[in-house]
């Protein structure tokens, strides 16, 4: 996902997470219109594949930093290889800059050696993000208090989860309190974040097995008020073209 913010003279951007290859992700730029070199920075999340793919060896590729946490650097030895890249190590509730984006790391409960998630705002307006949780807690509630725009993982249905075929010990693990977040997990925490002026919000990091994206949008936007058309979809393959955060 690439956030922007623009100040009238200078343009900052972020890819937050890189799952993907380095060419797969340099398609996926161009879908946005955009190359490596207009990025100034990726942000990584924490040191599951789906996450972290070629980050450190886009980031050399490209002369970006990375930044992430000393818990996923120390996790990804294995994928540093000879890249070199320009590592930052950040951690939770330590905001930080990048061009024109405040940047708030926040911790979440995941089976992660040390997983962030993000708050970012160009001081104006401000975006949320919240994937690869396991369960709510205050903490993570308070964090998003407030946001403009929310980016909610909606991992599976709980019902669908349960009679699906994976192992028992890997539904264990997804629907545990490490794991990801259930559609109505992911709808109690947007019904405590949910104000009059929040924006887009939309329902990120489906499980192809175990969920719909009817699911995930009857379920938040049940909270809102709102339909379920209401709500956009990340969808995997296709991802999501430029949302505005705010008005
Ligand atoms: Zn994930
Ligand atoms: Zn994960």
């Amino acid at each position: 996902m690439v956030i922007e913010a623009r100040d009238g003279t200078s343009t900052t951007r972020v890819l937050l997470d890189c799952g993907f290859g380095l060419k797969e992700t340099a398609r996926r730029l161009e879908r946005l219109g955009l190359e490596p070199g207009q990025l100034d920075a990726l942000l990584v999340t924490h040191e599951h594949g789906d996450h972290i793919g070629s980050a450190y060896a886009f980031g050399a590729k490209h002369d970006l930093p990375v930044y992430t946490s000393h818990g996923t650097w120390l996790a990804t030895a294995h994928l540093r290889g000879a890249d070199r890249a320009d590592v930052r190590v950040i951690a939770a509730d330590h905001a930080f800059s990048v061009g024109g984006l405040q940047i708030l790391p926040y911790t979440v409960p995941h089976d992660a050696r040390e997983p962030l998630q993000f708050v970012l705002g160009d001081g104006d307006v401000r975006l949320g993000v919240l994937t690869d949780a396991g369960m709510e807690t205050p903490y993570v509630v308070a964090r998003l208090a407030g946001v403009d725009a929310l980016v909610l993982e909606c991992n599976h249905d709980r019902e669908l989860l349960r009679n699906s075929l994976y192992p028992p010990s890997l539904k264990r693990r997804i629907g545990g309190d490490f794991g990801h977040l259930a559609n109505e997990i992911a709808a109690a925490i947007l019904s405590q974040v949910a104000h009059g002026k929040l924006g887009r919000v939309v329902a990120a990091h489906l499980s192809q097995q175990n969920n719909t994206p009817a699911l995930a949008t009857a379920a938040l936007a049940g909270v809102l008020g709102a339909v379920p058309d209401d709500i956009l979809v990340a969808d995997q393959s296709d991802g999501l073209a430029w949302q505005p955060v705010g008005a």
